[in-house]
């Protein structure tokens, strides 16, 4: 006997439980249509793709999704008390987010979209769309920064001005360029030096080898 779904013929968990998401159990319900390639293209660090990825999946944990959810939490923005927090109104509706995107200077980027969609995903698959890439990196870093603050006064009882905001993006989102940056060229100093790792791709970390 030998099972089909691993080349060496051997049964594992692992392939088996891939049999059974993609092709016993139908899971149309689950899928999505959007523009999902869009996040996952964005360099920028990973807890900002997963932000992104949880506002489009409209699992993002405000305080309606967690009701919605069954947990006993009131239902009041926590920056703001507007009687309802849900992904659309911390991003684009609650007076901080609004004051930020103004000082950033990509309100009227945004707000071209909230007079056709009311709901935050549909916004997001838009915006990923339609904006450039350095520009999108940008506006999800400060989304993520705005998140941080809602949580930070939720939390800690800290509240952040408008400059901290973006600041705290512009500090994430360049230092995690420039460390990507310093490991690129790292991988390319070591192809330089040894003749056999020049197949090594930009950006690859080197495999050790005995000195
Ligand atoms: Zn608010």
């Amino acid at each position: 006997m030998i099972w089909k779904a691993e080349k060496n013929g051997r049964y594992s968990v692992k392939s088996g439980y891939r049999i059974c998401v993609e092709e016993v159990i139908n899971n149309d319900h689950l899928r999505k249509p959007g523009f999902w390639s869009g996040i996952w293209k964005l360099k920028v660090p990973p807890k900002v793709n997963n932000l992104v990825w949880r506002i489009c999946r409209d699992c993002f944990p405000t305080r309606v999704k967690l009701r919605s959810r069954g947990i006993n939490c009131p239902s009041e923005c926590v920056t703001c008390a507007d009687p309802h927090e849900d992904s659309y109104h911390i991003l684009f509706h609650c007076q901080t987010a609004v004051d930020t995107w103004h000082a950033a200077n990509v309100w009227h980027l945004i707000s071209q979209f909230l007079s056709q969609l009311d709901n935050a995903p549909d916004i997001m698959f838009n915006l990923l769309q339609k904006l450039p890439s350095d520009q999108m990196e940008r506006i999800v870093t400060i989304m993520w920064s705005i998140w941080k603050v809602r949580n930070l006064k939720l939390w800690q009882q800290v509240s952040d001005s408008t400059v901290t905001i973006l600041e705290r993006a512009k500090h994430l989102l360049e230092g995690w360029r420039t460390a990507n940056r310093k490991q690129s060229r790292t991988s390319e100093e070591v192809a330089s030096v040894l003749p056999n790792a020049s197949h090594l791709n930009e950006g690859a970390i080197p495999k050790w080898s005995k000195p």
